[in-house]
């Protein structure tokens, strides 16, 4: 048994429990109690101890929208509207790409969430060309926690109902070699598209095939929906009803479905996202970053929908940093309400920890510090000029702390980030390793960097 001890714990239970001079006991891959340190220490006396003084623990943050392949390229996407960001940069990397390089992001990416307290992550649309088995030993190595939501296409070709059910079994063959690897942490999803542009075309019995199979393996599906104004405006025109319903009617809404962005959802759209238990992940500083539009966040709260958190990518955000993304959140909404009250600590923490969990399907067993859930740790130390005093421990964690204040991180009760560093992975091989392919593949696909820097 293991103690994480003299803490001030953020629990992030039903009752937003915070208890101070805590200690957290973990059994194998669990927490088995928390309590006050001095009866903690009673109930254990022979525990293997960490000291964790000064530190605050937090469940480790889920990052529901992290496009994980990117950090390569990370500088290279900036000052772009979404269609030439999508055609001239995102596109021809995933192209162009040796199957090792696109191992290589994920693996810069990895380290960087750990470093910045993220222990699970949603990679939407991760491409078929991959090398999964890397991938995954990858993710096993480091020892976070991944969603990878397989990129899932219909095949050229009529939308039929055999073909649809043939391309989406190749898949499943895949999800289901991939699902449940690094001991369980990998968990393999349905990443989908919707018509978003002109040229886009629709698959009804395509996404009737993928909600089947969806629920035939017991996982989840996500895409990006009606991020921008123009593909809202797209799904309108050309289909008479707002994206929510054309999800709705197209079997593309439910409890296992994780919607990218939806900013502009109108009143109508949250009640059938409500009503139809879907969930949203919300990014704002992409949102922000890419003008891409203003998820109206307390609206969709009051309205019942569950909101996560996610920071996109190394090429919009320009970062894999929560801590960043919950200051982001609150501040939006803020300046945009002309409330300063708009979108409290709490709410966004709740949405970058147990509400990630529950977008994510894992709420019995994440996003929380309680005793039967997998002990995936987090200490933030405090210690730091930047972050002293504490007189409020939740506003301190989202708007004064960085992912530069993770000190340590445990996933399923073992230690993957110890003193900030990453103990799975030789960070400095890796990043002299990134250094060489990111200028290889910068000169390969003819970007050049926007701001002055060096060469890589
Ligand atoms: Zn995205």
């Amino acid at each position: 048994m293991l103690l994480i001890d003299n803490v001030i714990a953020v629990t992030m239970d039903a009752r937003r429990s915070i208890v101070e001079s805590a200690a957290i006991a973990i059994e194998d891959e669990r927490i088995s109690d928390l309590d006050s340190a001095a009866e903690i220490h009673s109930r254990y006396p022979d525990a293997e101890i960490v000291d964790g003084a000064g530190m605050i623990a937090i469940p480790g943050l889920i990052d529901t929208h992290a496009h994980a392949d990117q950090s390569l390229l990370r500088g290279l996407g900036d000052c772009l509207h979404w269609m030439p960001f999508l055609d001239d940069v995102v596109e021809p990397w995933l192209a162009s790409r040796d199957p090792a390089d696109g191992v290589l992001a994920n693996a810069l990416s990895m380290m960087e969430m750990l470093r910045n307290g993220t222990t699970c992550f949603v990679s939407p649309n991760v491409d078929p060309r991959d090398d999964y088995a890397a991938l995954t030993d990858t993710i096993d190595q480091l020892g976070i926690r991944a969603v990878l939501g397989r990129f899932t296409m219909p095949a050229a070709g009529p939308d039929s109902v055999a073909i649809a059910a043939e391309t989406v079994a190749a898949h499943e063959e895949v999800m289901r070699r991939w699902h449940g690897t690094a001991n369980g942490r990998v968990a393999m999803w349905f990443g989908l598209m919707v018509p978003r542009r002109p040229g886009d075309t629709d698959h009804p019995a395509f996404y009737a095939a993928v909600a089947d199979a969806a629920r035939d393996l017991d996982v989840g599906i996500t895409y990006h929906f009606c991020s921008e104004f123009e593909d809202a405006v797209y799904i309108q025109n050309n289909y008479g009803v707002r994206p929510a319903e054309w999800s709705r009617d197209n079997h593309a809404l439910g409890p296992n479905v994780l919607l990218i962005n939806g900013c502009w959802v109108t009143p109508l759209e949250i009640s059938i996202l409500a009503d139809t238990g879907t969930h949203l992940a919300h990014s704002p500083v992409a949102n922000m970053k890419m003008a891409t539009g203003i998820l109206p966040v307390p609206d969709v709260l009051a309205g019942g929908v569950n909101v996560s958190l996610g920071t996109d990518g190394a090429l919009n955000n320009n970062s894999y940093d929560m801590f960043g993304e919950m200051k982001a959140a609150c501040l939006l909404q803020n300046a945009t309400r002309r409330s300063a009250a708009a979108l409290a600590a709490e709410t966004v923490l709740e949405m970058a920890t147990i509400r990630g969990a529950r977008a994510i399907g894992r709420e019995h067993d994440l996003g929380s510090l309680e005793a039967g859930k997998l002990a995936d740790i987090v200490l933030v130390d405090m210690r730091r000029p930047g972050t002293w005093p504490m007189h409020d421990v939740v506003s301190n964690l989202v708007f004064a702390a960085t992912g530069a204040n993770v000190h340590s991180v445990f996933v399923d009760g073992r230690k993957v980030l110890d003193a900030g560093r990453v103990l799975g992975m030789d960070e400095d091989a890796l990043l002299e390793q990134v250094r060489e392919r990111a200028l290889a593949n910068r000169t390969l696909l003819g970007l050049r960097e926007r701001s002055t820097g060096d060469d890589a």
